[in-house]
Order: structure tokens, then sequence, then C-alpha cells
């Protein structure tokens, strides 16, 4: 199914020593196959395919906002070679037939394993359980189950949750906002929301639900993933549960570790998102949690919305921006350009750390022979500046419109068949 095979030449494989690549039958080889394509990789660097844990594709049910194939062609475009597709489309990903749906369109589209991710209730109602195990047992293999986009506050459900998930070695993942104490919210509750008098979004909402959560993930036994961590507080809470012991991962959005709720002054539903933009201050402490491996994994939570979901007023605009595209650039901006992070640490928390939470085989694995050839080749001292209409995404509602990011992606393959070369998309 591969391409012919390549040669990726004099690449700074994960940012340290300079070496070749050779791909052959989609896996990493010794040397060279005869005929091989060369790739020219002076100056870039070579990671293992970004995985991501929290995608929205849309389809089923909202394919005006985007499909399984622009989505996967917008994540093959920000160096992924695999995505988690999250359980609010319509229907709701809540049965064995529509994961093994969504699943099965991934395949089609080619340019990015496409694994879903099961709703924890059904419908997303918070109300019972959803078929954990037949979406386990289903041809997609579901190990990670979530209500994104809303909260499983029933402590009572969630904890009937992570009990079922445990025995086939399943993760919760948990959207973490306190319902009541987020009635109507806005935006982030604090000296902005008061000066612009929109109904706030509490930290302590985030909070509440996360140490709940993590003394729930110790009492079963069994793995708790929190959703876009936000907040200095959360960062504390998941360092602390950890420090303990407990089985608890986090993950952070690119957008939380650059956007601040300042920009929420001009009302452009842009900047309308869930967990809201938080302040200067949680922006560091998501940093440093992130540095120090409080935080394992950068989650893009691409939320792809049609124009007229955000090209109107604040008040009713829906929550959401796009990230898959965007992703590498903002972490290399706030992480590797700022000396927080290596391109060892960005393989990791992109890539290595997220198949592992995932338990998705053949990603996130060493650049060594008898691997998948799962690679991203960027190139860091090149810089672009965002144009939405450039995006391969169906939506444009991307917060960096305008602004220069450094870091491009020069090419990705999918088990050593390439889905971007030369910075562009491959049409299949
Ligand atoms: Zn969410």
């Amino acid at each position: 199914m591969s391409d012919t095979g390549w040669t990726i030449r004099a690449a700074r494989i994960l940012g340290g020593e300079v070496g070749d690549l050779h791909v052959s039958d989609g896996v990493f080889v010794d040397e060279a196959p005869a005929g091989a394509r060369i790739v020219e990789a002076d100056g870039l660097i070579a990671l293992p395919g970004l995985v991501d844990l929290h995608t929205h594709l849309r389809e089923p049910g909202r394919e005006d906002a985007e499909t399984v194939l622009t989505g996967t062609r917008a994540a093959a475009a920000g160096g992924y070679t695999a995505v988690h597709a999250m359980a609010n489309t319509d229907p709701v990903a809540d049965t064995a037939g529509v994961v093994e749906q969504v699943w099965r369109l991934g395949r089609e589209a080619g340019y990015c394993d496409v694994q879903p991710v099961g709703a924890v209730t059904v419908g997303i109602a918070g109300e019972r359980l959803a078929e954990l195990g037949a979406m386990a047992d289903s041809a997609a293999r579901v190990r990670v189950f979530s209500d994104d986009g809303h909260c499983v506050s029933d402590a009572a459900l969630m904890r009937r949750a992570l009990e079922y998930v445990k025995a086939f070695g399943g993760v919760v993942a948990q959207h973490a906002q306190e319902p009541r104490l987020t009635e109507g919210a806005q935006m982030n509750e604090g000296e902005v929301s008061g000066v612009l008098g929109l109904r706030g979004w509490p930290a302590v909402a985030e909070e509440a639900i996360i140490a709940r959560d993590v003394l729930l993930a110790a009492h079963t036994g069994s793995r708790l993933h929190v959703c876009h961590l936000s907040t200095a507080g959360s960062v504390e809470l998941v360092r602390w549960a950890k420090s303990k012991g407990y089985p608890v991962t986090a993950e952070v959005t690119p957008h939380h570790l650059l956007l601040t709720d300042e920009l929420v002054r001009g009302y452009d539903p842009v900047y309308k998102v869930n967990p809201p933009l938080r302040t200067q201050a949680d922006v560091e402490a998501v940093r440093a949690g992130l540095a120090d491996g409080t935080i394992d994994v950068v989650a893009t939570d691409h939320a792809p919305h049609p124009v007229e979901a955000k090209d109107c007023e604040w008040a009713v605009a829906a929550m959401g921006m796009l990230g898959l595209e965007t992703a590498l650039s903002v972490v290399q901006h706030t992480m590797v350009d700022t000396g927080l992070l290596d391109w060892s640490g960005v393989a990791g928390r992109m890539s290595v750390r997220a198949a592992e939470i995932g338990s998705l085989e053949g990603h996130g694995r060493p650049l060594e022979p008898g691997e998948p050839a799962n690679l991203t080749l960027v190139d860091p001292a090149a810089s672009r500046t965002i144009e939405p209409g450039a995006l391969h995404s169906r939506s444009h509602n991307t917060p960096y419109a305008g602004l220069k990011l450094p870091g491009t992606v020069h090419a990705t393959f999918l088990r050593g068949t390439a889905t971007v070369l030369d910075g562009k998309v491959i049409d299949r």
C-alpha cells in the first residue's frame, strides 16, 4: 500500500543527531530500498507522526462544519498521523455501529488513522452508561471514552464508568466542568468578565470536578484522563494526584498555552471556547506543567464551526476553535522557542504519550528499523502567517488569523505513504 521506498536524508532525529531514515513497505528499514525516492531533509527535524487525543471531526451529522476527509487532510497538514475523533456527533458515537462507521471513514480517506472515542453515556445525556464493552470489542477497538462537550457530572455514573473500562484497559477522558457553576457562562470569570459584564466560567468549576475525579480514579484504580486542563489550580491538582501515584493523565490545548481572556475584550467570537481562555498566570502555569510532565500531552480540541455559528453576536456564538493545522507551530512558539521544551520533549507530548494514553498501536514509536513509518518532518526555521482560507479544514474559525507563527510541516508519512510533501497535502 505504501509508496515506493523513501530515503529521508540528513534529518535531525528528534532534534538531535543528524541521520538518514529509510522506508520500505510501510516500515523503517536499515538501508535504502532499490528505487527509493529521496527527501532532502537538511535542517529539518524528524518526529514520530503526531497523535491527537482530542479532535472533533463532526461527521456524522455536521458535515457542513467538517468531514472525516477534510478533518484528516487538515490533520496531515499539521503533521498528524492519528487523531482521536470525539463522540459528540449526530448520531452520538455511543454504539459499536457508529464508532465502526467513523473508523471506516478514516480508513477510506487514507490521510490519518481515525480512532473513535466512545461516549460514556447514552446520547451524551449523562443518565446511563453507553455500550462501552460493545464499542471496545468492535472493529474500532475503542479504548478512550468521553462525553466531551459535556461533563460526566454524576459522581456515581463516573465511578461506574471508571470501573467498567478498567476491565479492558480503557480510560475515561473527562470534560471537567461543574454544570451548576457554569450555567450560562460566556467566558472566564475574572477581571475581564467583570468589565465586560459577561457571565463568568470560574476556575473552580473545572478544579472541583478534577479534584473529585482524581479521587475516584484512585478509589477505582482505573485510568482518568483530564481533557483540556486550563487553570493553574488544575495543574496543582494533577501534580498532587501524580505525586500520590494515582492513574491520572492530562492534556492542554495549544490555545490555552498562548491566548488569554484579554482577547475577549473585542467581542470576536473566534475567541469563544470551552473551557474559556484564562489569564496570563494560568498560561504560565500550564506551560510549566507541560514542561515538567504534570501535563502529559498537547491535544488540539480542534472544533470546526461553520461561518454562521461564529460570525454572529458573542452570546449566541458556538464555542470552539480550529487547532490541527497550527498546533505544532503554537507549541514551538510557546514551549520550544522559549526554552521550556526540546524537540524530543515535543515528540513525547504530541505523539508518544498521546499514543500510550489512547492505547494506539503503531504510533508514537521510535524512528527505528522495524517500526511503522509514521513520521513528520518539521522545518523549525520557517515561519508563516496564518490565513484561514488556506487551511484544509472545511471551517475557518482559527484564532491565529494574521499571526506569524514559527515552524512548518514539510512532510508527513502514514505507514510509509506520503500524505504531505513539500508542505502540500497530497491528493489521493
Ligand atoms: Zn471539551
